[in-house]
């Protein structure tokens, strides 16, 4: 009679355990995800790591108020230099209209003095945007001084110089005397300095893959209540090109039980898609698929796919 009691009162104990357990939220969290990063091996010193355009040729729009006609044949063989030593790996295009250049070009007279013995030639300023694997180049000021007390049979080497910056190069931090000298980027003008082996391989590397688009998960937040699914997705493109629009699926037992529309999302933007779905009571795994149609050409398709599991 005793045992029979017992029996009985650990029956209603797991029974009412089970009842409760169900109507507690559970978590589902990501399951071996990565958020992939590119190293690039630079041989050259870099403004910006990653830094690279997202297109071939780079366009330029000259401001041409304050130069002479020899000032601008001289910027426009310091494009030429580019294309001609790096065999067209990088290139630049003269465009007439400043809205679709990547890059606008000003003469001044100011002379900027950086240095008791130095005088400036040129600036530049690159326009970044860090997309998570890049440093996106997204525009370049550059400003070529004209009149200074030093002058030069080489000006071409100015602009070269400055055009590097666009590029994102920065100034060589080898102590190799040889190799410093004859670098178009060294910040001593020479009328010897071109495009260094070493500027070649770096430009080699940065841009050794195609410009595409990278949409990767960049967090997941999901409770489960019975049979409610909340669940809240960040989603960025890390790439280097708008992706586009698209679509999220989520997936239960390989049955689609939920979709959101994936707009447009530029390099380095994030979109974050909040979501309640109906699920079955017992399903303890998800998977979530930016863009199951693949519509983009994903840099990395590997981290396009989730695994939402419970944590108990
Ligand atoms: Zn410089």
């Amino acid at each position: 009679m005793r045992c029979i009691a017992l029996t009985l009162l650990a029956a209603v104990m797991i029974s009412g355990c089970i009842a409760e357990q169900a109507s507690f939220p559970s978590e589902l969290e990501p399951t071996n995800y990565t958020i992939e990063n590119i190293t690039f091996n630079k041989t050259h010193a870099l403004m910006f790591d990653n830094f690279r355009w997202n297109h071939m040729p780079v366009t330029i729009y000259m401001y041409t108020q304050n130069a002479t006609d020899r000032d601008i044949e001289a910027f426009r063989e310091g494009m030429k230099i580019w294309k001609d030593q790096t065999d067209g790996l990088v290139a630049f295009k003269e465009v007439d209209s400043p809205q679709v250049a990547d890059i606008t070009v000003r003469w001044t007279k100011e002379v900027p003095v950086v240095g008791e013995e130095a005088v400036e030639l040129g600036t530049s300023m690159p326009k970044v945007i860090d997309t998570g694997l890049f440093n996106l180049s997204v525009g370049c000021e550059v400003t070529i001084v004209t009149k200074t007390s030093f002058s030069t049979s080489c000006p071409q080497l100015v602009a070269a110089h400055e055009l590097g910056h666009a590029l994102g190069l920065d100034h060589p931090n080898t102590t190799n005397p040889a190799v410093r000298y004859y670098d178009i980027m060294y910040p001593q003008l020479h009328c010897l300095q071109r495009v260094t082996p070493d500027i070649l391989d770096t430009l080699k590397e940065l841009y050794r893959m195609q410009p595409a688009p990278d949409l990767t998960f960049m967090n997941v937040t999901s409770t489960k209540r019975n049979v409610h699914l909340d669940i809240k997705m960040v989603v960025m493109n890390r790439g280097l090109l708008d992706s586009n629009a698209t679509e999220l699926q989520i997936k239960a037992r390989s049955n689609v039980i939920g979709t959101f529309d994936l707009p447009v999302i530029e390099p380095g933007s994030q979109l974050t898609i909040t979501g309640k779905i109906t699920v079955l009571s017992d399903i303890t795994e998800l998977e979530l698929v930016i863009d199951p149609g693949r519509k983009n050409t994903d840099m990395y398709p590997n981290n396009n796919v989730m695994l939402l599991r419970t944590v108990w």
